[in-house]
């Protein structure tokens, strides 16, 4: 029996193999590595297709993320040290940028259906040291973003999406990256719009922030040899454009091919021991990723890989439970908890046939509440691409 990957990078890419070959060629010619043609091409695309005036390629989404904080530090629009709103209950790289801009993480719990960020919670957690509110599209699925606007701006604070999860995801036919004052994009290989090696872009309708986003992401210059401010180096490179070009192409076949995978296992998997994540309104998902939870998650993972089914965990450990932030190791944030001991993503990818949906399908359904094998530890777990 053929074993079903949690996610075959080779298989996203291989299919547009020789697209990717000639584009590869296209650079090597061109003599021009960063920030050339394909960088500012790409960058045109991308914010076309958000619905943002701009798009700045760095080199990956959380610098995407500390670019963007720094720029509103740098620009009088964020106060240093001051607050920022983030999800308990996301991929560390939120929370680690707020930390590493200087800034001090506020963790707000999620909502348990959608697992992202609680509009009805934000506001009592808004301080008089406050500035922002960073919300997360978690596993695809676009957050609450009317709601977090409307609290941003009646209480005059600024609004930054972390979108690296949900590239395309829309609400009412307005796609993420384009609700918040800036909103910071990973092109990670794994992420549904991936390129083969790290990059990131911020989207932004702000011609200020635009600019000095790009200005601290090259050297704090935009003159070469003439240094405005302490920048860093954190740009998106040629290659990685002119793929993200092509995988752009394609980015909403891919979404939707993603979204009849997750139709097809709401459809089949009944199993009472599984909890299926909500349809919601298809626009609004993308389905970077397919979370189930269950109680005997790590014997559903078990089970699944003793019939060749490879399944990821999205997150093991919750932020606040990890070693780079011991100080909060007494901070309690439940309903985060709750997701991190009990989730369980299913494969997803555009590249998965129907028939290896059916197998997966078929393999839940048989599931009767504990793994009767030897190792509880399942050979596919751990070993999986971070995503
Ligand atoms: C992947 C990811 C990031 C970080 O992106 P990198 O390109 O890996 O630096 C940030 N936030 C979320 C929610 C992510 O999933």
């Amino acid at each position: 029996m053929d074993e079903i990957p949690f996610l075959s990078l080779k298989d996203v890419n291989g299919r547009l193999r020789e697209e990717i070959d000639s584009a590869i060629r296209r650079v090597l010619d061109s003599g021009s590595y960063i920030r050339g043609a394909e960088c500012e091409a790409f960058e045109s695309e991308f914010a076309g297709y958000c619905g943002t005036k701009h798009a700045v390629g760095v080199g990956n989404g959380l610098d995407a993320l500390i670019l963007t904080l720094k720029a509103y530090i740098e620009l009088g629009r964020i106060p240093p040290g001051s607050e920022v709103i983030v999800p308990s209950n996301t991929f560390i790289a939120t929370i680690l940028a707020v930390s590493e801009a200087g800034l001090v993480p506020a963790l707000v719990e999620p909502r348990i259906e959608t697992a992202n960020i609680d509009p009805g919670l934000i506001e009592r957690s808004i301080s008089g040291r406050t500035s922002a509110i960073l919300a997360v599209h978690l596993y695809g699925r676009a957050a609450e973003a009317g709601r977090i606007r409307e609290i941003a701006d009646r209480r005059g604070l600024l609004f930054i999406e972390d979108a690296a999860q949900a590239h395309g995801a829309a609400i009412d036919g307005r796609r993420v990256g384009s609700f918040g004052d800036a909103a910071c994009f990973s092109f990670y290989p794994g992420k549904n719009l991936g390129g083969i090696g790290d990059g990131g872009a911020v989207t932004t309708d702000d011609d200020g922030i635009a600019r000095m986003v790009r200005m601290i992401a090259n050297y704090g210059s935009e003159e070469k040899y003439v240094h405005a401010l302490k920048g860093v180096n954190s740009r998106l490179d040629e290659i990685q454009a002119a793929v993200l070009r092509i995988r752009l192409a394609r980015l909403n076949e891919d979404n939707e091919r993603r979204r009849k995978i997750a139709a097809d296992y709401i459809e089949g998997i009944k199993n009472p021991r599984i909890e299926l994540p909500i349809p919601g309104i298809a626009e609004e998902c993308v389905w970077h990723l397919f979370v189930i939870r269950c109680d005997a998650r790590d014997d559903v993972a078990a089970f699944l890989a003793s019939r060749g089914i490879q399944t990821g965990i999205h997150y093991p450990t919750p932020p606040h439970r990890q070693g780079a932030y011991h100080e909060w190791a007494d901070r309690s944030y439940p309903v985060a908890e709750s997701i991190h001991t009990r989730a369980l993503s299913l494969p997803m990818s555009p590249c998965l046939t129907d028939e290896e949906v059916s197998r997966i399908v078929d393999a839940i359904n048989c599931f009767d509440g504990a793994w009767h094998g030897k190792s509880r530890k399942a050979p596919g777990l751990g070993n999986n691409p971070r995503l």
